[in-house]
């Protein structure tokens, strides 16, 4: 028993079947609601699919990637070097440091951030760098690697988008000092609301053990501070049986995504992905370009996707140096050109497991109807 599409074609639907029901199920008979047994099976079997040391669950990725510049001693007035083209979930957690976010513009081929302007950004407040894997494509590893190690600085990866990606045979979640994975509803797997961190590191394990747990070192007694950042077994013993499936779901992912890239691909001023050939893409979203050489701007074809049932997502439409809480009058419009520029022209399209192929060549079939049209006209 699967949740079935019907006429509409969402953005994003989570996978869930029999064996995540059972699980919950099991979970409420079993008496224990809240972080136990279930949560170190999740965690267990989490650090063994991404090949590292520790993998600590907590209740959100944001939860997770605060945990890891609190792991990385980022405090006020330290500068954390990131992408203004991300979810807002991976800058708030430095404000909530009060540390400062220094941005850096993307490459346009992958949409993360360009490890060529990182270097010039650093300084001696620099205390982490948070790469960002969007869309579900690894950043650039090596270079962000040998920056990080060069000037002694953290590095942070938000794989929140991109489970199971790969950089050449590296998992995502081991491409810097630590990994922040996102369990929400749209993410490729899910358990409602969640998150998980992953590190080689045994201090930063131990610490972000402490800081789900109020800085709790033992029955009340306290190593600094924390929050309830914690998960439940309920949401533990569903992700379990979502990761079982992982490989599935992406793999469903990869094929969605060559049957769209073979559809789109003769469509003038239409821009399709563009991976990289060391890295795996995961596709938490396929996102094109809808580039000024297209007959309509990009929120003209959102709308007649619309009018034919087709959900679409912007993501994102408005990069985070120009958000009115992190902005401060800091950053005006022009700073970070290709983060404005994608947030203009960026549309991601259906590609998740529920999508059939028909559906996918239905979409490609209603683009390529008004590409036609307006320019014949
Ligand atoms: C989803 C996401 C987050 C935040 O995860 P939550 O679980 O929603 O808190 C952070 N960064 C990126 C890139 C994300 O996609």
């Amino acid at each position: 028993m699967v949740t079935k599409l019907e006429g509409y074609i969402p953005i994003a639907a989570p996978m869930i079947g029999d064996e995540e029901i059972d699980a919950a199920v099991r979970v409420l008979r079993s008496g224990t609601l809240a972080q136990g047994p279930e949560v170190r099976k999740f965690e267990k079997s989490f650090a063994e699919f991404c090949e590292v040391e520790h993998a600590v669950m907590l209740n959100s990725g944001t939860a997770t990637l605060h945990a890891a510049l609190h792991a990385s001693n980022v405090g006020p007035g330290d500068e954390v070097l990131t992408t203004p083209f991300t979810f807002i979930g991976t800058v708030n957690p430095i404000l909530a440091q009060g540390a400062v976010p220094k941005f850096v513009d993307i490459n346009p081929d992958d949409f993360n951030i360009n490890p060529d302007l990182v270097e010039s950004a650093i300084t001696s407040r620099t205390k982490a760098i948070i790469g960002v894997d969007l869309f579900g494509q690894p950043y650039d590893y090596i270079d962000l690697r040998d920056i990080a190690k060069r000037h002694n600085v953290m590095l942070i990866e938000d794989s929140c988008q991109a489970i199971g990606a790969k950089f050449r045979e590296k998992s995502t979640g081991t491409l810097g000092d630590i990994g922040a994975f996102s369990l929400y509803a749209t993410k490729n797997i899910t358990c409602g609301e969640g998150g998980i961190l992953t590190t080689n590191d045994n201090l930063v394990a131990e610490e972000t053990r402490r800081f789900r747990q109020h800085g709790m070192s033992g029955p009340y007694e306290y190593e600094g501070h924390g929050y309830n950042y914690r998960s439940t077994d309920l949401a533990a013993a569903i992700a379990s049986a979502q990761l079982r499936r992982v490989e599935e779901f992406n793999s469903h992912r990869q094929y969605n995504a060559r049957i769209l890239d073979q559809e789109l691909s003769s469509i003038p001023g239409i821009i399709r992905p563009s991976v990289s050939p060391d890295r795996s893409h995961v596709y938490h979203q396929y996102t094109i370009r809808v580039t000024p050489d297209f007959p309509l701007t990009r929120d003209e074809l959102r709308r007649v996707l619309k009018e034919h049932n087709i959900g679409s997502g912007v993501y994102y439409p408005q990069p985070l140096h120009l958000v009115n809480h992190i902005n401060l009058g800091h950053f005006s419009v022009g700073d970070f050109p290709e983060a404005e520029r994608a947030s203009r022209e960026v549309l991601s399209l259906p590609i998740h497991p529920m999508v059939t192929s028909g559906q996918l060549v239905h979409i490609s079939s209603v683009i390529q109807s008004v590409a036609t049209i307006r320019r014949s006209e």
